[in-house]
């Protein structure tokens, strides 16, 4: 239910949207057009618009760009996808790498009973997502990730409460967001939200954009001449909202997830008002202000927390759906779908 409007979106009947930003584009293109033309760089724009090599590159690019389009789980919003899963993979190994450089050294030992927590929250929510999927294909990436769990130990007042999950299957759980958690279900939330991440190709989408960011910040540059309202345009109008609406969706998609595996949705709630606490204990700041919010890549806590009271009364009806006494009662659940094998 929760990603099956997911898969690949074909619009060559454009959609308003898409003729909005068209327009959007073309009033862009016409204002650089003028200003470039005025720039003391002496280098004369008309000319690449008229260059036919630049326009066949920018109708190619038009149509990859249409053709790529795919339709975000829960908010519905129209993202520009193309990285295939084994160069997100790929790219997975790359900042694996690189955080077992930084962290390698404060990995706690398989023997830590921690690990037998994360493992069995982990397999549910692995178990859930794989079942539940329409995609046949992500099923089949999912399985074939060779799935680790690395938990960190830090020092809570040094190092904040922190989770996350590459898309090559490497999981990392920051010793301090443990007391936070509390119990599985509050593990379950922060795990859930982040799996949801890799579900609704958070990364991909990420990553797909890159060069674009790159391409529109140079002519930002050379139009303004400030590196610094570069910066702020880019994350405060790009970066920062596409940000927000993915901690939205992986929320939500999490919830879903964390019901249907069976987790106690309530906790959800109790999870991030523990975490709210710990951000003012951090803060003093109850309430940010709207800059804060605007600048802000994830939603603010107490947003989250109201959030997820209005879709209680889904989540609970999803829970009583997924069988949930059956599932406790089976023994041999956690061996069917053990995806940590050595
Ligand atoms: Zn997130």
């Amino acid at each position: 239910m929760y990603y099956q409007k997911m898969w690949r979106y074909f619009r060559f009947n454009r959609s308003p949207l898409t003729q909005i930003r068209s327009k959007q584009f073309f009033h862009r293109s016409y204002a650089t057009y003028k200003r470039f033309d005025n720039s003391s760089s002496g280098f004369d724009f008309t000319k690449l618009l008229y260059n036919r090599n630049v326009l066949y590159g920018g109708l190619a690019f038009g149509a990859f760009y249409v053709y790529n389009l795919h339709e975000a789980p829960f908010t519905h919003r129209l993202r520009f996808i193309w990285i295939p899963y084994w160069l997100e993979t790929k790219i997975g190994d790359m900042s694996y790498r690189s955080i077992l450089s930084q962290y390698g050294n404060q990995i706690l030992p398989a023997h830590d009973p921690h690990y037998g927590m994360v493992t069995r929250v982990m397999n549910k929510l692995l178990s859930t997502a794989i079942s539940n999927t329409p995609d046949e294909k992500q099923a089949a990436h999912l399985r074939k990730l060779k799935w680790t769990i690395h938990i960190i130990q830090v020092d809570p007042h040094k190092v904040p409460p922190n989770a996350f999950i590459l898309p090559n299957g490497k999981i990392f759980v920051f010793s301090s967001i443990l007391p936070i958690c509390k119990n599985e279900d509050g593990l379950a939330t922060v795990l859930s939200h982040e799996l949801s991440h890799q579900l609704a190709h958070h990364s991909s989408e990420q990553l797909s954009k890159q060069p674009i960011y790159i391409i529109l910040s140079a002519a930002l540059y050379s139009i303004s001449g400030s590196s610094s309202l570069v910066n702020i345009l880019m994350e405060g109008l790009l970066k920062m909202p596409a940000s927000r609406d993915m901690e939205s969706e992986a929320d939500r998609i999490g919830c879903e997830l964390m019901a249907r595996s069976c987790f106690k949705i309530s906790e959800a709630v109790y999870f991030w008002s523990r975490m709210y606490q710990w951000e003012s204990s951090q803060t003093g700041i109850r309430s940010p202000n709207m800059i804060q919010e605007f600048f802000s890549t994830h939603p603010n806590t107490k947003k989250r927390i109201e959030s997820i009271q209005q879709w209680m009364p889904d989540l609970e009806r999803i829970r009583e759906a997924s069988n949930c006494f059956e599932y406790q009662m089976s023994p041999f659940n956690d061996a069917l779908h053990n995806f940590f094998k050595l």
